[in-house]
């Protein structure tokens, strides 16, 4: 009898297995119609625009299963693109909140909770959560970004700068660029007190994180010439032609000014015509006319005039060539027709922008060192072709 008790036994574990596993299988089977049945319902709530009945629902669905994340992504992103910051700071809030999450998502959560605070214009709120993914590998250089872009908003420059250390790390341009530009708001400031050594000290520092900062030595050129050192002036004029040529033009005058304090203008004519060479802008061009004049005579002036219009048309040429016209005193009916051509090119003019922003095209007649439109630096710059530069 216990032999065949023995023989039976391992049928008896044969069916155990079976029967547990059927159990395994039901279970699972109940959880996943479970969630079936929650999501359904939610995406019946969504599509009968019961859009937080549809939230609350699909949020037990993750509950239940951590696969849905991406969904949930998806779901609150689509809230914030159409508006709705509340509903998409509800669904990202949760996947915060949510204890299983692996880091990489735990980390998307908190980067879009953030990203939902700035659109709300909860400043502090976003600062929080970007600060706390700054050693993330995967969202560092993006909190990072984000949170200059608060400092920028709320003109809070040293903040940014407290950041100095982790923004060289990153070796990213933008940023570089973006934190020089702090410090340059900060010599701004230091500027109209006329504290020199605090001016030259920030500008060092912006030209340090980027060398091609063309406001860093724009404003330290002002510095130099209160203080009567224009040679030192001279110098970051010329700098800022090698860093940006497009900007240069906005910058002629004040350095003719500079060399004629230093009664250097042959070397001043002799740079502005390696300019007028390179860009034929027309800022450059009735700069170097004035010097032609003086020095050959009005008619060589106006031959040089003619051909430089021929090689490249622009309004503020025409205009110019009009007034070269006029000072022939021989004809006085001549010389009315052409004043009024002349005020008629100048009302023309004054319409025209004198700025487009590089990155955006926002038009502007004043000059921003932060693109009211886009918000990045250093990209208003004087309109080029026929009615600009
Ligand atoms: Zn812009």
């Amino acid at each position: 009898m216990i032999e065949l008790l023995f023989l039976l036994l391992p049928v008896a574990m044969a069916y155990g297995w079976f029967m547990g596993r059927n159990s395994i299988k039901q279970k699972d089977q109940t959880i996943k119609q479970d969630l079936s049945i929650k999501y359904s319902t939610g995406l019946n709530y969504l599509l009968s625009n019961q859009k937080d009945k549809a939230i609350d629902s699909l949020l037990d669905a993750l509950k239940v299963e951590d696969d849905s994340v991406e969904a949930h992504f998806a779901m609150a992103n689509l809230f914030r693109k159409r508006g709705e910051l509340d509903r998409a700071l509800k669904v990202h809030e949760h996947l915060v909140r949510h204890g299983n999450l692996p880091t990489k998502d735990k980390e998307q959560a908190v980067f879009e909770l953030g990203k939902d605070f700035l659109s709300a214009g909860l400043y502090d709120r976003a600062e929080k959560m970007f600060l706390k993914l700054l050693k993330s590998k995967n969202y560092g250089l993006k909190s990072l970004t984000y949170l200059l872009q608060i400092f920028q908003s709320t003109k809070d420059w040293q903040q940014g700068i407290n950041h100095r250390k982790t923004i060289v790390k990153h070796n990213d341009k933008r940023l570089l660029h973006t934190l020089a530009n702090f410090y340059c708001e900060q010599a701004t400031s230091a500027l109209e007190q006329d504290k020199f050594i605090e001016v030259i000290e920030l500008l060092e520092q912006a030209l340090k994180l980027d060398p091609n900062s063309c406001r860093a030595n724009w404003l330290m050129a002002k510095i130099y010439v209160n203080h009567k050192q224009c040679e030192l002036a001279g110098k970051c004029y010329q700098d800022i032609y090698q860093q940006d040529q497009e900007f240069f033009p906005d910058v002629i005058e004040q350095m003719h000014q500079c060399y004629l304090d230093l009664d250097a203008e042959d070397e001043f004519f002799r740079f502005i015509k390696i300019v007028y060479d390179e860009t034929a802008s027309s800022s450059a061009l009735i700069c170097y006319l004035s010097h032609v004049e003086a020095k050959h005579g009005n008619n060589k002036a106006k031959e040089f005039m003619l051909s430089a219009l021929k090689r490249r048309p622009t309004i503020r040429g025409f205009k110019h060539f009009v007034k070269m016209q006029m000072n022939k005193p021989d004809s006085e009916v001549n010389n009315t027709s052409l004043d009024l051509i002349r005020e008629l090119i100048s009302e023309y003019l004054k319409v025209k922008h004198r700025y487009s922003c590089r990155n955006c095209g926002f038009n502007s007649s004043t000059h921003y060192w932060s693109c009211p439109s886009c918000h990045e630096w250093e990209q208003l710059k004087p309109v080029r072709g026929l009615e600009g530069e």
